[in-house]
């Protein structure tokens, strides 16, 4: 398995996916042979995966996709990883990625752009946009992203694979390089709902180093068509204008697969989506600017000789970060500063309350919901790199869902035709906290 994965990613090097390859990867396999051999069960055994470049493994460079980490080589696994290895995963190496997980389109790596598998003048999504292109193109059955606004579901979407953001604290965040900690989780790339339950098993679950990971057992399965009869399902008004025709049409094929299964479907309206953008980045990026404060040269990564220590400090980040990243960090550092925190950054935390509060209404009357994943399938390359704006609307249909820490799913639900491109287009779902289950369930029931 590990010498077809490894076939398979160099064949496949034109898109760019796969930005460096785990050495250690054959001792795994040999370890994983040793343990089967000596007649242990392992529910992954020797299945080959990718992990996003910002999701540490000891002994493997993790470079979030920027210059200021590109010589890093981690000194421990995250708890996530660890859980793949101690199921008998084999890790081949890294995904591509957004520089620190900023961006909706994997175009801000420092390693350059991921392509989409589906039209390689497109691109996968992002910011997990090589682990979805990778499974997409058949490189590894599953991978690990992250998902801090939509970066596991939207490249899901865009590449027509399964991507799940589980329940804030269902996964350990322990060895993940933070990007906006109140938001991030780690989630699987899956091309069935069966190999999604099979990852979550592994994946959640408590763990000591991650004050936030929730002592939660996971029964994951991937569930019939059963599962469906009955269910309350509740389309998001707020999320049914701005789409494209193709990603309209495949909402209404998933609602009528789901009247067909016996499920109800009625509409919910959830006012407060319309401030969901701003008051994201209004939270994301101060905790961005606070997470990204570390990388000064001396103690990760990449440091450029100054005249004195913050001459070099000073240098290191302004030659080690890409502009959206600077952006970020300058928006950030502004929103948390006296005098504009009050206008800002708590008002977004109020925001926020009332966000969660609008979903846990709805969750009264429904036992998930329903949104598109994206208002459009993948975009060209270049087409919103110098509109930063338009790239953060990417995201209006998944960033509230990080603010209200609920788990959300991508599912693949079609395609569309875009001059002469068949591109695929996906659906979330979206169920109250610690329901996760509930989410795999119906993708199998839908397959
Ligand atoms: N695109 C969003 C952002 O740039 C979400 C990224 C993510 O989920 N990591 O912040």
């Amino acid at each position: 398995l590990l010498t077809q994965a490894l076939g398979r990613i160099e064949a496949a090097r034109d898109l760019n996916a796969v930005v460096s390859l785990h050495e250690g990867a054959a001792e795994q396999a040999g370890r994983v042979e040793a343990r089967l051999s000596a007649g242990e069960t392992l529910p992954l055994a020797g299945v080959p995966i990718l992990v996003k470049d910002n999701i540490n493994v000891a002994g493997t460079r993790t470079t979030c996709g920027s210059r200021i980490l590109s010589t890093y080589v981690s000194s421990y696994t995250a708890t996530a990883a660890q859980n793949l290895l101690s199921a008998g995963a084999v890790i081949v190496g890294k995904a591509n990625m957004d520089e620190f997980a900023m961006g909706s389109s994997t175009e801000s790596s420092a390693s350059g752009p991921t392509l989409n598998p589906w039209d390689r003048s497109r691109v996968p999504g992002g910011s997990s946009g090589g682990s979805a292109a990778a499974v997409a193109a058949g490189l590894t059955p599953v991978s690990l992203g992250s998902d801090t606004g939509g970066s596991v579901r939207q490249p899901a979407a865009l590449c027509g694979v399964y991507g799940l953001k589980p329940t804030y604290g269902r996964v350990s965040r322990y060895g993940l390089v933070a990007y906006a900690s109140s938001l991030d989780q780690i989630g699987p790339f899956a091309r069935s709902a069966a190999d999604l339950a099979l990852m979550m098993n592994v994946l959640a679950g408590h763990d000591p180093h991650d004050a936030t990971s929730l002592d939660v057992p996971a029964h994951f399965t991937r569930g019939g068509a059963d599962t469906l009869r009955g269910l309350r399902v509740g389309v998001v008004r707020e999320s049914l204008t701005g789409n494209t025709p193709g990603v309209e049409a495949a909402l209404r094929d998933t609602l009528g697969a789901l009247r067909g299964a016996g499920a109800s479907v009625g509409e919910v309206g959830i006012p407060e989506l319309k401030y969901a953008v701003a008051t994201y980045y209004l939270i994301a990026m101060p905790e961005a600017s606070s997470n990204l404060a570390r990388y000064d040269g001396m103690v990760y990564g990449q440091r450029e000789p100054g005249a004195d220590v913050t001459g070099s400090m000073t240098l290191t980040r302004e030659k080690g970060f890409g502009r959206e990243v600077q952006r970020r960090i300058m928006i950030g550092t502004y929103a948390l500063s006296s005098g504009y925190y009050d206008a800002y950054y708590s008002k977004a935390m109020k925001v926020r309350r009332l966000i969660a509060d609008e979903f846990a209404q709805a969750f009264a009357d429904y036992d998930v919901l329903v949104t598109p994943t994206s208002p459009f399938p993948a975009f060209r390359r270049g087409e919103k790199t110098h509109d930063p704006l338009a790239m953060y609307a990417a995201d209006v249909d998944t960033v509230a869902i990080n603010l209200a820490g609920l788990p959300a799913l991508s599912v693949p639900a079609g395609f569309e035709e875009v001059q002469g491109a068949r591109l695929p287009v996906g659906v979330q779902f979206i169920a109250p906290a610690l329901h996760d289950e509930r989410l795999v369930a119906l993708a199998g029931g839908l397959e």
